[in-house]
């Protein structure tokens, strides 16, 4: 395959059929997001979240980026920035995992650290911060910015359609974190399957079931507020993961497909096989994989 840059390899990732005897023989189709070149689900957000802000005028020549992020959607946005020659400034709690913030000094950003115990939230203020201070900068903010869900209703959910050929999709299992994937995922696929279940997935110590706000090992998913994307869809459930089920599919998934994934995919994995049991016979599942074990192997991942 020839490309001219590397924006021609974001997206046409595949979805592979694990190879997994699940309950009532439910077959579970992942969508392995860690193909993109910046490693993650995120490289689809980061083109459309700056394509979005310069066909809308708010960005303009030597604009500074501002971004929230736990990471990946910051390597995203500084891999489409630099295809425009714009400077990044990423926000980052400093707890999120050092190969991501490696990742996004290489590709030209600069890091700015808020402390972990403020969370996303701390990092969404400092963001806002900067930007009143920093002349001609613009704050794309994937957690509101509906330019985030309309990049998987564009890309992510028809490639999905167009994989499956013609399968149908009983239920889609895929995390939240700004819940634009499972937003955008979801709205795509219910134009096609209109009956599939949307069931979005959450680690222990996030909200969206009611739980009580604490720290968590999984990285990538789990919110401090409910997604303002959340309003446009119908959810049939939400499925909340310990960190100790997610870690426990993260190895599986190595040691037994051949795949290296994060713990948002073990937690996505471990909340597919939950969802599998009360779906009939030879249903299938669409779950999406957004990263790579990769960018966590210093935090211990396979220990
Ligand atoms: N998994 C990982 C590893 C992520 O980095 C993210 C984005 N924070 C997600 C899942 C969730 O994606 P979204 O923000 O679209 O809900």
């Amino acid at each position: 395959m020839l490309v001219n840059n590397i924006y021609q390899t974001i997206g046409n990732t595949p979805l592979l059929k694990l190879d997994i005897t699940a309950p009532n023989d439910v077959n579970i189709y992942a969508k392995l997001e860690m193909f993109n070149p910046g490693g993650s689900v995120k490289d689809r957000l980061g083109v459309n979240l700056i394509e979005d802000g310069l066909k809308k005028g708010k960005i303009t020549k030597n604009t500074t980026i501002i971004e929230p992020t736990a990471g990946n959607t910051g390597i995203g946005v500084a891999l489409a920035a630099q295809k425009y020659h714009l400077p990044v400034k990423l926000v980052v709690p400093e707890k999120f995992s050092q190969e991501k913030q490696i990742l996004m000094k290489a590709l030209g950003a600069q890091i700015i650290h808020t402390p972990s115990s403020q969370g996303i939230t701390g990092a969404i203020k400092k963001a806002q911060e900067l930007a009143s201070e920093i002349e001609n900068s613009y704050v794309p903010l994937q957690f509101r910015n509906p330019a985030n869900p309309e990049a998987y209703y564009k890309t992510l959910g028809p490639e999905i359609i167009a994989d499956l050929k013609g399968i149908n999709v009983t239920a889609l299992v895929a995390g939240s974190g700004s819940g634009g994937t499972f937003v955008g995922v979801t709205q795509a696929l219910q134009e096609k399957y209109p009956d599939m279940q949307a069931i979005t997935v959450e680690p222990e110590g996030s909200i969206l079931n009611g739980g009580v706000e604490h720290d968590h090992r999984i990285e990538g998913i789990g919110v401090e507020f409910v997604p303002p994307f959340f309003n446009s869809i119908n959810i049939d459930s939400v499925e909340t993961i310990s960190d100790d089920i997610a870690f426990y599919y993260v190895k599986w998934l190595a040691k037994n497909q051949g795949v290296f994934a994060g713990s948002s995919s073990g937690a996505a994995l471990a909340a597919a096989l939950r969802v599998a049991e009360s779906l009939p016979d030879n249903s299938n599942i669409v779950t999406i994989f957004p990263d790579s074990s990769e960018r966590y192997l210093s935090k211990g991942i396979y220990d």
